[in-house]
């Protein structure tokens, strides 16, 4: 039977090929992706959307694997409805499509130190989902609230407390979609913060293959685990390390490599499917795991179906 699904006033488009909203360019059709007009669209479609109906969240898909056969059920993706960005004494609140990078300048343009998100190529409600953060900050150090709509369409805030931040990780209730976020920010010179984004960057392109078809760090760092992810940046084992020590850095298969500049990067060289990304990191799983006893966890997302195999000729 067809699923019949609620009336948007956003954009909802059946089968919708999902490789050009994610980093790595790879990835199926969503049965349906909605694009919101803004919160009460996104609230009343959850509310009346048919509960047996998976949905998937994304932002802008810099840490996202979508598999070849792609994701079932309604894919969600925030935009201009929910980017706005303001300010007021130390708080920075942020609609959940809002470029981490953009808030950052923002936030610096108003004396705000937020500089840690200056180089993550995600949106603030990956940002919230994943912890993210580097230079030793993360979104645990500074969320207030960040406010939601739950699978069935109510409305909820959630604290630090609620999302039990641990490295690269939050506890968002299953099926709800973060819209807006509030941070705390250290006041600070605005020419100083911008001078110290531009040192965090240029030390980015330095160590990072950041103009290449990534997902960002493809593995967690083994050890690097606390209640705020604060470690993980200090922490002597790093992913990348074990997989250099393997003999992994530059190795490929199909269109999938680990990049020859930061071998714990999964690069899609050009016309890689998300299949032989996933076979290529399932290798260097299996790899690391036989050379240093280390079992590396995925840190990118993957999500959806792969392609069937043919079992014909
Ligand atoms: C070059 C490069 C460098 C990177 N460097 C870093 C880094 O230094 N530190 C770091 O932490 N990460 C880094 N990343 C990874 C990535 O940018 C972060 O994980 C980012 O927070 C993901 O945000 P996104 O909007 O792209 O989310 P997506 O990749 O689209 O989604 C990631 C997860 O968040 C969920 N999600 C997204 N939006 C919402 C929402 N509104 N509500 C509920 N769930 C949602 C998705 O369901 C998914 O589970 C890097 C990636 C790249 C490509």
């Amino acid at each position: 039977m067809m699923t019949v699904l609620p009336p948007t006033r956003g954009a909802l488009t059946p089968d919708r090929p999902l490789d050009s909203l994610t980093w790595l360019r790879v990835g199926g059709p969503a049965d349906w992706l909605f694009q919101p007009a803004d919160d009460d669209d996104l609230a009343d479609f959850l509310r009346d959307l048919d509960p047996s109906v998976p949905i998937f969240p994304i932002g802008v898909g810099s840490n996202l694997i979508v598999r070849d056969g792609g994701i079932r059920g309604v894919v969600i993706r925030l935009g201009r409805g929910f980017n706005a960005i303001a300010i007021e004494g130390d708080r920075v609140t942020a609609g959940a499509a809002a470029l981490d990078a953009h808030v950052a300048r923002r936030a610096a343009d108003a004396g705000l130190d937020l500089t840690f998100l200056r180089t993550i190529p995600g949106s603030i409600g990956g940002a919230v989902c994943m912890n993210a953060g580097c230079y030793g900050s993360y979104v645990a150090d500074h969320l207030v609230e960040a406010r939601a709509v739950t699978r069935d369409g109510q409305r909820i805030v959630l604290t630090p407390d609620d999302l039990r931040f641990a490295y690269r990780h939050a506890d968002l209730p299953a099926g709800c979609v973060v819209t807006e976020a509030t941070f705390r920010a250290v006041p600070g010179d605005p020419d100083a913060l911008h001078a110290k984004m531009a040192v965090q960057l240029a030390r980015r392109d330095e160590t990072q293959p950041t103009r290449e078809r990534s997902a960002g760090s493809t593995f967690r760092n083994p050890a690097g685990f606390s209640s705020t992810g604060q470690e993980d940046d200090v922490h002597d084992l790093k992913a990348w390390s074990l997989i250099d020590q393997a003999g992994l850095r530059g190795h490929s298969w199909g269109g999938a490599q680990m990049s020859e500049k930061h071998p714990n990067f999964l690069l899609n060289t050009g016309g890689a499917t998300a299949a032989e990304l996933e076979a290529l990191g399932e290798l260097v799983r299996r790899r690391v795991l036989e050379d240093s006893g280390h079992d590396l966890q995925w840190e990118v997302i993957r999500v959806g179906d792969p392609l069937p195999v043919s079992t014909e000729g």
